[in-house]
């Protein structure tokens, strides 16, 4: 059979003897194929289409198209009762982090290993005769590990994104400039600022599943701005300290660009700072750190 990819929609398929990651699918003209899956398919969804694909490394996959009914989805908490305690704003870190208003950094993967080998497999291709059957194996083994990253990264995305959705009832990010990001020409802020856009597109996806608010804020300045008097202030990149020369608020420069985060979203909502709610306290005193490690373990941070 010669084919790259097939969709089966609505009928033709169906997904019998689930067991954990395994299960059967049968699909009509082909019959019953085992599949082990990469994520698990929640119990409220339908399964409305079914495709079956061959990827570059040769490797088949089948992905599902679901279908939640919105009556069955959580609702929202009501503006009016979102305050500082049940929200959420993120700092997305230009060194492969995210901090959040209420003091926790999540470090980001650690992929140098991945980086490495893959760099290894590239170096060898490029040894290899294009067209001969060792470059085509070889260009196998490099899409295998370009696969294997985004994986990676897709995985560990989730657990992040299901953490805070869970954890708060308003999560509120930067909007990446999608036109400003692509202009700019260094390679590796391209890929981060690409990780990041998924990032936000899961928190949104997810926002709607647990009836979690997800508004994106303007991004500029957040930096600079004083999270409590609001005056803009340059700073290098390298000073990691937040001093602020006209009120004297002092905190970690990015808990202060989360902080400025969260404020925006309540605006952007309608909702004002609350007023017994002196910035000052609002921030945590001290910050702790969730290592990456511990979220792919676990799936969850509840720090
Ligand atoms: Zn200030």
């Amino acid at each position: 059979m010669e084919f790259q990819s097939m969709t089966y929609s609505q009928s033709g398929f169906e997904l019998k003897n689930t067991s954990g990651r395994h299960a059967t699918l049968w699909l009509s003209k082909i019959g019953d194929i085992k599949i082990r899956y990469h994520r698990k398919i929640p119990d409220e969804a339908d399964i409305k289409e079914v495709t079956v694909k061959k990827e570059t490394t040769g490797d088949w996959f089948v992905s599902f198209g679901l279908e939640t009914d919105d009556a069955d989805l959580p609702e929202k908490l009501d503006v009016d009762s979102l305050d500082s305690s049940n929200s959420v704003g993120i700092d997305l870190g230009i060194l492969n982090y995210i901090h959040t208003s209420d003091g926790k950094t999540v470090d980001w993967l650690d992929l140098e290993d991945e980086y490495e080998r893959l760099r290894r497999e590239q170096r060898k291709l490029s040894r290899k005769q294009k067209g001969s059957n060792n470059y085509e194996k070889q260009r196998r083994e490099v899409a295998k590990v370009k696969r294997h990253i985004r994986r990676k990264v897709l995985d560990y995305q989730h657990k992040i994104t299901t953490w805070l959705v869970r954890e708060y009832n308003a999560v509120f990010v930067e909007d990446l400039n999608v036109k400003g990001m692509l202009e700019q020409s260094h390679n590796a802020r391209n890929k981060q600022d690409a990780a990041w856009r998924q990032f936000i597109t899961l928190l949104e996806y997810k926002a709607d599943l647990y009836g979690t608010h997800v508004v994106q804020v303007e991004a500029r300045g957040t930096t600079k701005e004083c999270a409590s008097c609001g005056v803009e202030t340059t700073k290098p990149i390298w000073v990691r300290e937040h001093s602020c020369p006209s009120c004297g608020f002092e905190t970690d420069r990015d808990a202060n660009a989360a902080m400025n985060v969260l404020q925006r979203g309540f605006s952007e909502l309608g909702l004002g700072w609350p007023e017994d709610t002196p910035v000052e306290t609002a921030l945590p005193t001290d910050t702790h750190s969730v290592s990456a490690k511990r979220i792919v373990e676990t799936g969850s941070l509840g720090a």
